[in-house]
């Protein structure tokens, strides 16, 4: 008996259809998936793929500031329709821009041809809503010090990642800029961008930007 129109675009059958339950989603590996055009594999991993191509609204634009907000299945091409109406485009212009979705291209720090001018996607992000892995939800936006130093108090996963990164910058920061390329090479999208966070950002930039987790 035919239980299910398969709708899929993967044009293949899929043998069984299977419900998370919460503790499965809790101790087994997601890999989120946006369009999978990652050169080296990224969006491929153990456990269960979470394709977000479909969570795909845009859901505001604030004309003040520049800032739009959408969901991370958006392809990158959509959301450039969207803002032409404002005279604006999102700045990277990666070539597969016809279906790379914002959350892929944060994930990788996408960039393109004109990218050497404008900016890679890390420099177009303003704040990100996440889930970590013990399945809480926090945002990464700017901090003042204050707020930092309250998100440094917490006692929680969100809290132990701050203190984390802080402690690593405190004690390596200077090795770590000795041995990331040179900030010329603005196109890598390995490892986190810790150079930048100690080279631009307060604390340990006194005259730099608001720490921030987002790059
Ligand atoms: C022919 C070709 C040309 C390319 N040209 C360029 C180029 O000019 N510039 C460039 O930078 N790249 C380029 N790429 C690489 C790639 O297309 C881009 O990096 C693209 O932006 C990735 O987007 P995606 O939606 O396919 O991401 P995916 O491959 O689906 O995912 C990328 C990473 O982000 C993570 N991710 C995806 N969605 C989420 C989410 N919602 N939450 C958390 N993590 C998420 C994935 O786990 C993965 O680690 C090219 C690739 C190809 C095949």
């Amino acid at each position: 008996m035919k239980l299910f129109f398969d709708s899929s675009v993967f044009y293949a059958k899929p043998a069984d259809i299977s419900f998370f339950a919460w503790e499965k989603v809790n101790t087994e590996a997601l890999t989120p998936r946006g369009a999978g055009t990652s050169l080296g594999g990224q969006a491929i991993g153990e456990g269960a793929i979470v394709d977000f191509r479909h969570q795909n609204r845009i859901l505001g634009y604030e004309e003040a500031t520049g800032r739009v907000r959408v969901d991370p299945g958006v392809i990158q091409d959509d959301l450039n329709d969207f803002l032409r109406t404002y005279g604006r485009r999102f700045a990277p212009d990666t070539s597969t821009s016809n279906r790379a979705t914002i959350g892929g291209m944060i994930g990788n720090n996408s960039c393109g041809m004109y990218s050497c001018h404008w900016g890679t996607t890390r420099e177009h992000v303003h704040r990100i809503k996440a889930m970590l892995a013990d399945g809480s939800m926090v945002w990464f936006e700017p901090l003042s010090a204050e707020q930092l130093a309250t998100k440094c108090a917490q006692n929680d996963l969100e809290g132990q990642i701050y203190r984390m990164v802080l402690d690593i910058l405190e004690q390596y920061g200077e090795a770590i800029l000795d041995a990331y390329p040179h900030p010329s090479l603005i196109r890598r999208n390995t490892g986190y961008a810790l150079d930048v966070l100690y080279r631009d950002y307060q604390p340990f930039n006194p005259q730099g930007k608001p720490f921030s987790l987002v790059p």
